[in-house]
């Protein structure tokens, strides 16, 4: 089939790529010229791991295209995905501007049938809105369909290639067999394609990203309740997730949620509530819990600093807001080193990915450190913000060489509480006894 996908970025490369990998066609388009003119000449401008073989791959055997070209994509595809930014606003809803900006161009480009797929998290409406705009701009016939996106950053190809479900939401029969024929290949083990009305298939995806951030929020409260009584978090998350109803994945406590998505689709769920007249509660303390979990480590540190923080240099491991990705949209780092560094502390910074975004942001105030190691050198303590494997098994001795005075504060739990106490650290970490 021949597709097009507006927007490249997580989502839209991805979905691009993988789609490729099966026999399509697929004409990227992005408005970012560097961009296109990086994957061009065979850059994938993002890191997601295994992505980089399947581009290669596709683009050696020209299934992979890139252009700057809205009309070049509308005229290519049967298929048009929309992979666009839908940022929050400034009242907490989901800025559709791009959206629905790219709706109106293809609306005046389109000269045959097509199938138009949003693929962007958007509010539920979004679809009608589409078809509105476009209707305006032309007479040639078209359906929208709602194609919510579950993959996960740093798991995006596996998550794309074998989805779990996929969701199709579109009252048109003729574009839901298109769908269903290219996302066959995808559910040969039998997972499901899951079809209903547009609306639904909307607020699947906040849906599944509310509870989500629910849950993991409620584990961070769970977490800060047994500090204040002495019980281990660790033990209370595996005796609640041997319950099959609960499930032992998302119950990690640390210092909250963050990317792309979970911040931002739970504000938008939230207002769209308000915009009904309904009030969601729980999304309500779910945003408020999270904001103050993100920093949960800087009462602690300035505790232990007796309140001053001014001069002590802090060496910052992960800095990206999960592992095994370099996006640091949201992440708690973020937050957590602009107090820091408020406080007057100097601090030495690592992260295996994400280093190019933070200097970016953060530019000459921070140091950069080449390694894991080399950011320990001379410090206060160390804190941990980011739960990348390499940092799971340090050689603590060469830590305790490095550093001033041996203290960890760990935002996301890596070591066990046992063995750190014959390692002679201080040691704090989320929802344990903390080792002095
Ligand atoms: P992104 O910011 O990584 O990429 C968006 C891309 O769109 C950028 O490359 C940008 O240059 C391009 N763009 C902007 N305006 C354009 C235009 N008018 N024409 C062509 N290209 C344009 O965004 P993302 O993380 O891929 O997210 C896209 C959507 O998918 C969002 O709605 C997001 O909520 C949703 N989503 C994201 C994830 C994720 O893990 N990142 C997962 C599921 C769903």
């Amino acid at each position: 089939m021949k597709i097009s996908v507006i927007g490249t970025g997580y989502v839209g490369l991805v979905t691009g790529t993988c789609l490729a990998e099966t026999g399509n066609e697929v004409l990227c388009i992005d408005i970012n010229e560097e961009k296109v003119k990086q994957m061009q000449e065979g850059i994938v401008p993002i890191y997601e791991p295994h992505l980089d073989v399947l581009f290669e791959r596709n683009i050696k055997a020209q299934r992979l295209k890139f252009s700057t070209s809205l009309e070049e994509g509308i005229e290519h595809g049967d298929i048009i995905f929309l992979a666009l930014p839908t940022p929050e606003d400034e009242d907490g809803s989901a800025d559709l501007s791009y959206v629905l900006g790219a709706a109106k161009d293809i609306g005046k480009l389109i000269r045959e049938y097509k199938v138009i797929v949003d693929k962007s998290t958007v509010p539920v409406g979004t679809a009608d809105k589409v078809t509105e705009v476009m209707a305006k701009e032309t007479n040639v016939d078209f359906d929208v369909v709602s194609n919510p996106e579950f993959l996960r950053e740093g798991f995006a190809v596996d998550d794309f290639l074998k989805p779990e479900r996929i969701v199709i939401g579109s009252s048109s029969e003729r574009a839901t067999a298109l769908m269903q024929k290219l996302y066959k290949p995808f559910v040969r083990s039998g997972n499901p394609i899951i079809v209903m009305d547009e609306k639904s298939a909307e607020l699947t995806k906040y849906a599944a990203n509310s509870f989500l951030a629910t849950k993991i929020t409620f584990m961070n409260e769970i977490a800060n309740f047994c500090e204040k009584v002495g019980a281990d978090v660790d033990m209370v998350r595996r005796g609640m997730g041997t319950d099959s109803r609960i499930g032992k994945r998302f119950l990690f406590p640390g210092i909250g949620y963050g990317g792309s998505c979970f911040p931002k689709d739970v504000k938008a769920l939230h207002k769209s509530g308000k915009d009904s007249d309904y009030t969601f509660d729980i999304l309500n303390s779910v945003i408020s819990v999270n904001n103050t979990q993100k920093t949960i480590l800087i009462p602690k540190i300035e505790s232990y600093y007796n309140n001053d923080i001014n001069g002590k240099t802090f060496a910052v491991w992960g800095l990206a807001f999960k592992p095994e990705t370099d996006d640091i949209r949201e992440a708690p780092s973020i937050y957590m080193m602009e107090k820091l560094l408020a406080g007057g502390a100097k601090l030495n910074v690592f992260d295996p990915e994400a280093m190019p975004n933070i200097k970016r942001k953060f530019g000459d105030t921070l140091n950069y450190a080449n390694n894991m190691y080399d950011a320990t050198k001379d410090v206060d303590a160390l804190i941990i913000c980011t739960e990348w494997s390499i940092f799971r098994t340090p050689d603590f001795n060469k830590l305790k060489k490095n550093m001033n005075r041996p203290v960890i504060f760990d935002g996301r739990n890596l070591y066990d509480i046992q063995e750190m106490k014959g390692e002679g650290f201080y040691y704090n970490s989320i929802g344990r006894v903390t080792v002095k």
